[in-house]
C-alpha cells in the first residue's frame, strides 16, 4: 500500500510572524517574509506554510493572492499547541558581533526560555542590538521548530542583575577560576534556573566576589580549559539541558 502523504508536508516553510494567529485568520505578507516565501521557497497558490506567532502554537496556512512580492496566508488548522520550554535562562555577557549572534542562535535551538544581555567591568562591547539579536532567535526557532519565541531582555548591569535576583531562581555561574562540577550541581538543582557566562575578558575579581555572595548562585567549572565565553554559554547550556531540560522527553520526529 504506498504511504500517505506527511500532512502538512515536510518540505514546507515555516515562518515567523508578528500577528496573532487562530482559525481562518488571514495574515498578509510581504517585505523580508513576503521575498523568502515567493523567491526562495518559490510559494505558489494554494502551497501550505506553516506559521507560528509566539503565543498561538504553530498553525498550517494556505497562500492565496500570490503575486510578485506579496501574499496573504489564511490559517486553516493549527497543527501544533503552544510548546513549553524548560524554565533556564541565559545571561551573556555581551560579546563581538558574530559570536553574540551565534550564542543567540544556539540558545534557542537548546530550549533557552530567556536570554537577558548582562554588562559587565571588562565588557569589550558595551552595547548589543536588541533588534539583531531578536532577528537571530526568531530564524533559529523558524529552524528549529519552536512554537515559542525566547524571551529578549534588555541589556542590564551586572549588579541590576544581582540586585532584583528572583529568590527561587538558581544562578549558575561559570566561574573561569573554579568551582562545583556541572553534574555535582545541575541535578541538585532542576530549576528554575540560569546561567552566567562572562565576556572575553572574564569577570573582575569583586565581580566574583557579588556573585558568590549572592545566595542563589551557585559556581561552576566548565573544566580545566579557558572557553571562549561563546563556548561556554553554548556548552554548559547543552549539559543543564540534558539533564534538566527536555532533552529526555523522546519525541518521534
Ligand atoms: N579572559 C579570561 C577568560 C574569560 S572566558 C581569562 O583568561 O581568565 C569567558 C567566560 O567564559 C568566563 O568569564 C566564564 O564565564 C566562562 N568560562 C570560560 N572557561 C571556563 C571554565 N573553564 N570554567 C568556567 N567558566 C568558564
Amino acid at each position: 500500500m504506498p504511504a500517505t502523504p506527511a500532512w502538512p508536508p515536510r518540505s514546507a516553510p515555516r515562518l515567523y510572524v508578528e500577528a496573532t494567529l487562530g482559525p481562518d485568520v488571514a495574515v498578509p505578507l510581504d517585505g523580508n517574509g513576503a521575498h523568502y516565501l515567493l523567491s526562495v521557497m518559490r510559494v505558489r497558490d494554494g502551497d501550505i506554510v506553516l506559521l507560528f506567532d509566539g503565543q498561538s502554537g504553530e498553525w498550517a496556512a494556505v497562500a492565496e493572492q500570490v503575486r510578485k512580492r506579496d501574499l496573504v496566508l489564511r490559517c486553516t488548522q493549527q497543527t501544533r499547541p503552544l510548546e513549553s520550554v524548560p524554565d533556564f535562562w541565559l545571561c551573556a555577557a555581551p560579546i563581538k558581533k558574530g559570536r553574540i549572534d551565534l550564542v543567540a542562535e544556539k540558545a534557542c535551538e537548546l530550549g533557552v526560555a530567556r536570554l537577558v544581555p548582562v554588562r559587565t567591568e571588562r565588557s569589550v562591547v558595551d552595547k548589543v542590538n536588541l533588534d539583531r539579536l531578536r532577528a537571530h532567535l526568531v530564524e533559529a526557532a523558524e529552524q528549529c521548530g519552536r512554537t515559542a519565541l525566547p524571551d529578549l531582555a534588555d541589556m542590564v548591569t551586572l549588579p541590576a542583575l544581582l540586585e532584583s535576583w528572583p529568590e527561587d531562581r538558581v544562578l549558575f555561574f561559570a566561574d573561569e577560576t573554579g568551582g562545583l562540577t556541572m553534574d555535582q550541581c545541575f541535578a541538585a538543582n532542576p530549576g528554575p534556573a540560569a546561567l552566567l557566562v562572562g565576556p572575553e575578558g572574564g569577570f573582575t575579581p569583586a565581580e566574583r566576589d557579588r556573585i558568590r555572595a549572592l545566595p542563589q548562585a551557585r559556581p561552576i567549572s566548565l573544566g580545566p580549559r579557558i572557553l571562549r565565553a561563546e563556548t561556554a554559554a553554548i556548552a554548559a547550556t547543552a549539559c543543564w539541558m540534558a539533564a534538566n531540560g527536555d532533552w529526555t522527553r523522546c519525541e518521534t520526529k
